[in-house]
């Protein structure tokens, strides 16, 4: 994510507003139980990706260091493992690349992806990134894993992007050179920063996220809606025209795909003072905002690559 100290508390502002204007709309009585407790959307399995991805060896991930190459090597070899078609998509000038896995179904595509690249080493001090975007990059990584053996109407592409703390430059390769027309990607599903607390705010806002976008189909928020509330999700609903208006766009890899006229949903916690710092570490994600997102997101995914708009080729 791209952004400044200042920007943070308009964000902080804005979104904290928005909870407080739909405080209890998702939010059921109790927090419900997250079921899955092995499985690939699970807290321990999601926040397995996340150490391994901070580990020493990725060296925080830099586009122009080694770590960013060996994190996108093991990333492909998940996909390949899991039995994706896998594609690399090389960023030039670096060490960086896109990995992209693709399940083919009809010839509409949905996309969900997340960055896995982070600010390396610089000037001695390590960044390991754990929210930024190891979060994301494990979200994207357990939804591939859960979603492995299910066939779906459309193709659905998972994309982990480079060079995001560049300024978006492995999702603007893609968007300029994309694998699948442009014209026949329905939507994207984007992960950045989510395994925090809601903006660090107030314990009552500790299991909320924000997700951005959802209005390009009504359909859809019904779907998220529910899905947050079987895992005592708090969803805070931002539109895109809202981030515009207050010149908080363009700083997520979704907003390449919005640009070109793509349905785009963004899902993240919000920025916090870890935010690009070496702080931002293992111990303070919370591995149950990981899994609430992955169970809200992989409802999106199925509604969106199963759905069908009228005249809409589909493979049955
Ligand atoms: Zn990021």
């Amino acid at each position: 994510m791209l952004g400044d100290v200042g920007l943070r508390r308009i964000i902080g502002h804005i979104l904290l507003v928005l909870a407080c204007s739909c405080k209890g709309g998702s939010r059921g009585g109790t927090t419900p139980v997250i079921e899955d407790r092995s499985g690939p959307l699970s807290a321990e399995s999601l926040m397995a990706d996340v150490e391994f991805f901070c580990s020493e060896m990725f060296k925080g991930r830099g586009s122009y260091q080694a770590g960013s190459k060996l994190a996108s090597n093991h990333i492909s070899e998940e996909f390949e493992r899991l039995g994706y078609k896998v594609l690399r998509q090389p960023i030039r000038g670096r060490h960086a690349e896109n990995i992209i896995a693709i399940k083919r179904g009809g010839d509409q595509a949905v996309v969900v992806s997340a960055h896995h690249d982070h600010l390396g080493v610089r000037s001695g001090q390590l960044y390991p990134g754990a929210d930024d975007n190891a979060s994301g990059l494990a979200v994207l990584l357990g939804i591939a894993r859960s979603r492995a053996a299910r066939s779906y109407g459309h193709t659905v592409i998972f994309i982990s992007f480079g060079a995001e703390e560049d300024g978006l430059v492995g999702s603007g390769v893609y968007v300029h050179d994309p694998l699948w027309p442009l014209a026949k990607t329905r939507a994207v599903i984007n992960f950045d920063m989510v395994g925090r607390n809601f903006f660090e705010a107030g314990a009552d806002q500790a299991e909320a996220a924000a997700v951005v976008g959802l209005e390009f189909d009504e359909t859809l928020g019904p779907v998220a809606e529910k899905a947050a509330s079987e895992v005592g999700l708090h969803l805070i609903r931002v539109p895109a025209r809202l981030l515009e208006l207050f010149t908080l766009h363009d700083r997520t890899d979704d907003w390449w795909f919005r640009r070109q006229g793509i349905g785009a949903i963004h899902f993240s916690t919000g920025l916090h003072n870890d935010y690009h710092q070496g702080t931002d570490t293992t111990e303070k994600i919370r591995p149950g905002q990981l899994a609430r997102v992955a169970h809200t997101a992989a409802a999106l995914l199925d509604a969106l690559a199963n759905s069908r708009r009228k005249g809409d080729p589909f493979k049955h």
